[in-house]
This record gives structure tokens, sequence and C-alpha cells, in this order.
């Protein structure tokens, strides 16, 4: 579930084509009816997945500058890359960090009836 998440797929599944742009998605899926919206404030979730990776790779990105220009420490690069991290990992991360925190939030909150067409329910455990 996870998997398809990161491959900005439907958890439920495994539909592909969920976005009909970058950063409009559709509000149900295609393949079983899953309303990606799940309660009200749902996306506030994929908001901090997204900022929590984005501010892991900048320091990643900040550190490895650092280690790799020392001793001499050239700092335009390091903040011109820095920058363009910070800019372009949130919006090229978006779409996954929803199908992703939709995912993360089937596990922790599984399926309740009727919530998908044909009845497939990946939180079942029997
Ligand atoms: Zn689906």
């Amino acid at each position: 579930m996870l998997a398809r998440g990161l491959a900005r797929r439907c958890p439920v599944c495994g539909q592909g084509r969920l976005f009909r742009r970058w950063f409009t998605m559709v509000e149900r899926c295609p393949g079983c009816g899953l309303r990606f919206e799940r309660i009200e404030g749902h996306w506030v979730g994929s908001l901090g997945m997204n900022t929590i990776v984005s501010f892991c790779v900048l320091f990643v990105v900040v550190v490895g500058g650092l280690v790799l220009s020392h001793p001499t420490y050239r700092m335009a690069p390091l903040v011109l890359t820095a920058g363009l991290t910070a800019v372009v990992v949130p919006l090229a991360f978006f779409p996954s960090s929803r199908t992703l925190w939709t995912a993360i939030d089937l596990l922790m909150r599984p399926l309740e009836p009727g919530e998908v067409q044909g009845g497939a329910d990946p939180g079942r455990r029997d």
C-alpha cells in the first residue's frame, strides 16, 4: 500500500492517473471510487510529510555541501543548491506526498464499509 502511494497510485486498488495536472488530484479514484480526502483536513498530513521530507533532503544537501567544500567552504554554490532544493523538492514530491499520506491514513484508519466499490479492503487482517 505504501509503495502504491509512493508511486502516485491509489493505495487501495493501484489505479494510476490520479492527477489531472501535477498539482490537481481527482476527487475519487477512477478504479475503486475511494474519496481521497477521507476527512476534512486530510491533506494537512500530506503537507506535513512533504515539509519533513523537504527539510530532510535540504539538511542532507547542506551538510553534504559543507563536507564536500571543506576546507574552502565556498558559500555561493552551496546557497544556490540549497535554494533550488528548497523550491524543487516540495514541488516534485507533492503528488507522491498526497497518495503516500492517503496510504498511511488507510493504515491508521482502515477502510470503512462503503468507502470503495467492489469490497476491496486492504485493512482487513484475517
Ligand atoms: Zn482505487
